[in-house]
């Protein structure tokens, strides 16, 4: 097992989105080898264009739904559509690329005695009566709502996390994310610092819905990429999940 300080072969699933790009640029620049794949669904090929050539970058052309051989030392498992338009495009494709794509990447992760970080997100806690939600709460999902195959997918993901621990005693970790901004992120993604800003830049007013009384955890993409390459260097005993977002400026 190599320690961290040296050269890792380490796999990112779901590399063309906001999180991918930032997590693989960060990876890079510490000089790992980094095998990534997407099947470039919902992004373009734009963000890798200037790493394709290196000999430290390979980029694959796959859907976390098939079986992938490679060999790797850590996995960071951030392959599913991630902003309600495109996870509800097709919300059966949504809830596989948790399930059976977890179910893909443990498995390679079993294989090849790889650590592995699944994104898991703060939709795990549904339509939360808590705020700021805390680790062990324990949510509040409907299993049949529009949004439920992204919640319940990631949901099954982090069971299908902690049943491969127990079962095969492998080192696996958990991120729970909450509302991430930072360049470049979609003008329509969805949430509301994107919705807010893009008002801003076009002179439009704000509306506060509703009586402003709801929240929201806000974690700038630079430091909740802090928090996921720290977690995966944690000791094995540390599986999460970790939530990572901000309890100061829950709004
Ligand atoms: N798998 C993979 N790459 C590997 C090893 C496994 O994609 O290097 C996939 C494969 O589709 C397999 C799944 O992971 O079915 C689960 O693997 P596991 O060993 O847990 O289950 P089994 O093969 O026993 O069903």
């Amino acid at each position: 097992m190599r320690n961290h300080h040296s050269h890792l072969r380490i796999l990112i699933a779901g590399r063309a989105g906001f999180l991918g790009s930032h997590l693989c640029e960060r990876l890079f620049d510490e000089g790992h080898d980094i095998v990534c794949f997407d099947k470039f669904l919902t992004d373009t090929k734009e963000s890798v264009a200037h790493l394709l050539g290196s000999p430290n970058f390979e980029l694959i052309r796959h859907d976390v739904t098939s079986p992938l051989y490679v060999e790797v030392d850590e996995i960071y498992n951030l392959a599913c559509p991630a902003s309600p338009v495109n996870y509800q495009y097709d919300p059966v494709k949504t809830t596989k690329a948790s399930g059976r794509g977890g179910i893909n990447m443990l498995g390679l992760a079993k294989r090849t005695k790889a650590k592995i970080v699944q994104a898991s997100i703060s939709e795990v806690y549904g339509d939360p009566e808590l705020h700021p939600q805390t680790e062990s709460y324990v949510g509040h999902v409907k299993p049949t709502g529009r949004p439920s195959c992204y919640d319940e997918g990631k949901r099954c993901a982090e069971t299908l996390f902690f049943g491969y621990r127990r079962q095969h005693r492998m080192d696996i970790k958990v991120a729970c994310m909450f509302n991430i901004h930072g360049p470049p992120m979609h003008p329509n993604d969805g949430g509301v610092v994107s919705k807010f800003m893009v008002r801003v830049l076009r002179n439009e007013p704000n509306a506060i819905l509703g009586d402003g009384t709801q929240t929201r955890s806000f974690c700038y993409v630079a430091d909740l990429i802090d928090g996921v390459v720290g977690l995966m260097r944690m000791p094995s005993d540390i599986t999460g999940p970790i939530n990572l977002g901000n309890p100061e400026n829950a709004q």
